[in-house]
């Protein structure tokens, strides 16, 4: 077994969202709420820190070392699950020191992670310097990788889909923002594992379907076998839509804005601009192309990533949609 802790508030809620599904003349539409895993306003990266600080912990490391960009919601967490466990914490955040830090790098400094600015290029190679120096400092650094997505973060996923079929096993489609690919990679592991008969669709925030496909199958895998199995995945099995990638990552653009504003009116539910707005843009897209039918039960799975609303320029983009 692998090693975890238990911190996120588990099991997440799972609720219904009729006026949703009534406004938009879709299926019945529900939402998994791992934007309330806990830890300085949560996400899905909790769940997946419970075995990465586990392991942390297992070997023996005093420093936390991760990377992302200046809104990760990865660095967020993992800063507020370093104090929490008495780890110091290094982020290594791409680009330049916003003049006005907001969102998530506010955070990141209240939570007093320490920063290093990789500037516009090369993040993977300072990433690489700031370990070395911080093992030469005898700072005993652990390395987070990019995500959390290796195959012990993934495992939070496996068992987040025994989770929610103890809550709801009827599920049709699960529906969720996927990028670094974990979380797609741990609920497909879990689906078998756990006998989800339904099928489970990552909408690419930021990758084109084939490479996203490739890694998440490559990571199932050594999530499986990291959990005492033996299964192969393959890309085919993978589902991944990037119709919605729109200008690129971390760029918001109207639909995002529409299916924020959209779930905050019909239901008082917040979004994200990054993940799960564009996510609940494609949900949005596929309903009303017709991808479902009305009898269908569709479960969004609420990623988190709710402090970067609070973040310039999204504020301002948001209150324009
Ligand atoms: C990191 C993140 C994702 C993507 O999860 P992966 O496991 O990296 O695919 C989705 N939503 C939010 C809010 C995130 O922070």
């Amino acid at each position: 077994m692998l090693p975890r802790l238990h911190f996120a508030h588990l099991p997440t809620p799972i609720e219904a969202l009729p006026r949703l599904s009534a406004e938009l003349q879709g299926p019945q539409i529900w939402v998994k709420r791992d934007d309330q895993t806990g830890l300085a306003f949560g996400g899905n990266k909790t769940r997946k820190l419970e075995f990465l600080i586990a392991d942390a912990q297992a070997s023996g490391a005093e420093t936390l070392i991760t990377a992302g960009a200046v809104q990760s919601n990865h660095c967020r967490q993992t800063a507020a699950a370093a104090n929490r466990f008495g780890f110091a914490c290094i982020l290594v955040l791409a680009g330049e020191k916003p003049s006005n830090p907001s969102g998530n790098n506010f955070l990141d400094q209240i939570l007093g992670a320490e920063i290093v600015w990789a500037g516009g290029s090369g993040r993977e190679q300072i990433l690489e310097q700031t370990f070395e120096s911080a093992l030469d400092n005898g700072k005993k650094p652990y390395l987070i990788p990019y995500g959390g997505s290796n195959e012990k973060g993934a495992a939070a996923y496996a068992f987040a889909m025994q989770e929610l079929l103890d809550q709801k096993a009827d599920l049709d489609w699960i529906v969720f923002p996927s990028s670094s690919g974990g979380t797609q990679a741990g609920l497909v592991v879990g689906g078998q594992m756990f006998g989800y008969r339904g099928r489970i669709l990552g909408i690419s925030v930021d990758n084109p379907a084939l490479d996203l496909q490739e890694s998440v199958a490559m990571l199932a895998g050594e999530t499986a076998r990291a959990l005492g199995g033996s299964s192969k995945f393959s890309p085919g099995e993978i589902l991944v839509n990037d119709n919605y990638l729109g200008a690129g990552y971390g760029v918001m653009g109207e639909p995002e804005a529409e299916a924020l504003n959209l779930f905050a009116q019909q239901e008082g539910l917040l979004l994200d601009p990054v993940y799960t707005g564009r996510a609940a843009a494609g949900l949005i897209d596929l309903i009303r192309s017709g991808f479902f039918t009305a009898d269908q039960n569709v479960l969004f799975w609420h990623t988190g990533g709710t402090p970067a609303l609070f973040a310039h320029p999204y504020l301002e983009k948001i209150l324009a949609g």
